[in-house]
């Protein structure tokens, strides 16, 4: 037993050391990036691009050693928790890396730019307070500090701030007319860069404070839920949530026994901090189109008029998608037998533009099936319009897509097959979250609105099914959609 316990610690130790030393050389790479970039020093992004894989393979390793930790010692409890902390950081950290290589990318793209003084300010004072959020983790986490890592918050919303202050200036000076737009819009891609890895740092705060006291942002939303309304049954003021040790050593347990009620209340809270969030992206990049656009020359003019149509078309699938959700919300179950070798051929209709147009070949096997499920037409044809988009979205122009139907006894399998990217494990459990993403660039630049996922689970639900998945990175996923079979198929089927 204590044979294990100490390769357990032993493992354990190792993988902090790696996170931990990671989390160092993003703060080291993002003042190396600056410099270079202030400097337009070519070359040097050059090199610091060469070096992204640097990232790549501590990441790798840190994954490997939670795998292998998690099969061969069968870790528990608190342990666990460091575990599923470690992988989510660990994917936090490489991002952060990825995005200091995007600010390398840039350089070679700002060719010819003067950025003035009041610019190269601010992005000296953004780089500056996204090394400091992260050696401020790197510090929470070496002495595993709750209150360490909470600060990391605030100094994120100073971050926050200078990049506010930044893309005003940028705005400013691209009606100025001193810069070219594709100019100008790189300089504001590269403020967000910025606040992009300050974002980063937030979430390793919110990691160190789960593995130290089980902190989830769900459960303070709930803590402050619950405050809320025993507030307003005793008419007190609000209270501070109760400081009670056993709840902080039950993390997780505790979201479950809320009640409902208070859970969606604190959900519904984070959801519109997303969707502004979310939104804030291409309404500035409107803003920042529109007002270039004054000053601008008519080939000038035609290319900012199609990136703001880009935009424009981005906000309405966001907000189609949300209208989408909260319809799905308010569904009061329609029973209307569904036809599902006409849901699956109608959704391979309307999904086939996009994937034609990436050169993607949709094939369907397994019709006619001739299975019926009870529910709404509409919205099993749009969770199979997300799957299929998705799987040609994160594949391959020339790949192959596939749709098997599969009748089971009691229920229907429709699933939908890539051989793209794949989806890694600590990622799978996430996927299914509004405006997750596991690639943000990816998802916006093909369209994405990081909420296809969340229909198509709220369609699982609303029809009495599930949706599962199997992906492995680098090979492809299959996600299936399950649905009970209606009685009376089954009727006919006798
Ligand atoms: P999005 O609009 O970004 O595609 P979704 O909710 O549909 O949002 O999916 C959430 C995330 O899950 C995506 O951003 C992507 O990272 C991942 N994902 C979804 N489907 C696939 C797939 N077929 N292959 C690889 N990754 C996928």
């Amino acid at each position: 037993m204590n044979e294990i316990r100490t390769e357990l610690n032993e493992r354990l130790e190792s993988i902090r050391e790696l996170l931990l030393e990671s989390m160092a050389l993003v703060a080291t790479r993002v003042e190396d990036v600056t410099e270079v970039l202030l400097s337009r020093d070519v070359a040097g992004a050059d090199r610091i691009i060469l070096h992204d894989d640097e990232f790549d393979l501590i990441a790798q390793q840190i994954e490997e050693n939670c795998i292998e930790t998690l099969i061969r010692e069968q870790p528990v409890a608190s342990d666990l928790r460091t575990i599923v902390a470690a992988m989510h950081m660990n994917s936090d950290i490489e991002r952060s890396g990825d995005l200091c290589a995007n600010i390398a990318k840039a350089v070679g793209r700002l060719q010819g730019t003067q950025i003035d003084d009041k610019t190269r300010d601010l992005i000296v004072r953004m780089a500056e307070q996204a090394k400091v959020l992260f050696e401020r983790s790197v510090e929470a986490y070496s002495g595993l500090d709750a209150e360490l890592a909470q600060s990391i918050d605030e100094l994120d919303d100073v971050l926050d701030d200078l990049h506010r202050d930044y893309i005003q200036t940028v705005i400013k000076e691209a009606k100025h007319g001193d810069m070219v737009p594709q100019q100008s819009l790189q300089l504001a891609l590269i403020g967000r860069f910025y606040e992009r890895i300050g974002d980063h740092a937030e979430n390793l705060g919110e990691r160190i404070r789960y593995i130290v006291d089980g902190w989830t942002p769900e459960r303070e939303g709930a803590e402050r839920a619950r405050a809320r309304a025993s507030a307003a049954e005793t008419g007190d003021a609000v209270a501070s949530p109760p400081e009670d040790e056993e709840i902080r050593s039950r993390g997780l347990a505790v979201i479950d026994s809320i009640s409902e009620e208070r859970r969606i209340d604190a959900t519904r809270r984070d959801f519109v901090a997303n969707v502004s969030h979310e939104l804030k992206t291409p309404v500035g990049a409107v803003v920042l189109l529109a007002e270039t656009m004054v000053d601008a020359n008519d080939e000038e003019r035609s290319r900012l008029i199609e990136h703001l149509n880009q935009e424009a078309l981005r906000m309405e699938s966001i907000i189609d998608d949300l209208l989408e959700l909260t319809r799905l919300e308010e569904f009061d179950a329609v029973s209307e037998p569904v036809v599902i070798d006409d849901a699956v051929m109608m959704a391979v209709d309307l999904a086939k533009g996009y994937a034609d147009a990436r050169n993607i070949e949709v094939a369907v096997v397994g019709l006619p099936s001739d299975t019926r499920v009870v529910g709404e037409m509409r919205q099993i044809v749009r969770a199979l319009v997300n799957l299929i988009d998705n799987a040609a979205r994160y594949s391959e122009p020339g790949s192959q897509v596939g749709v098997t139907v599969d009748p089971l006894v009691e229920a229907v399998d429709i699933s939908v097959s890539d051989s793209g990217v794949g989806i890694a494990r600590p990622e799978l459990e996430r996927i299914f979250e509004r405006f997750y993403r596991v690639d943000r660039a990816r998802s916006r630049e093909t369209g994405g609105t990081g909420l296809g996922l969340s229909i198509v689970r709220h369609v699982a639900d609303n029809h009495g099914g599930r949706i599962l998945v199997d992906s492995k990175p680098g090979e492809g996923s299959t996600f299936t959609l399950q649905l009970p079979k209606s009685a009376a198929a089954s009727d006919e089927e006798e």
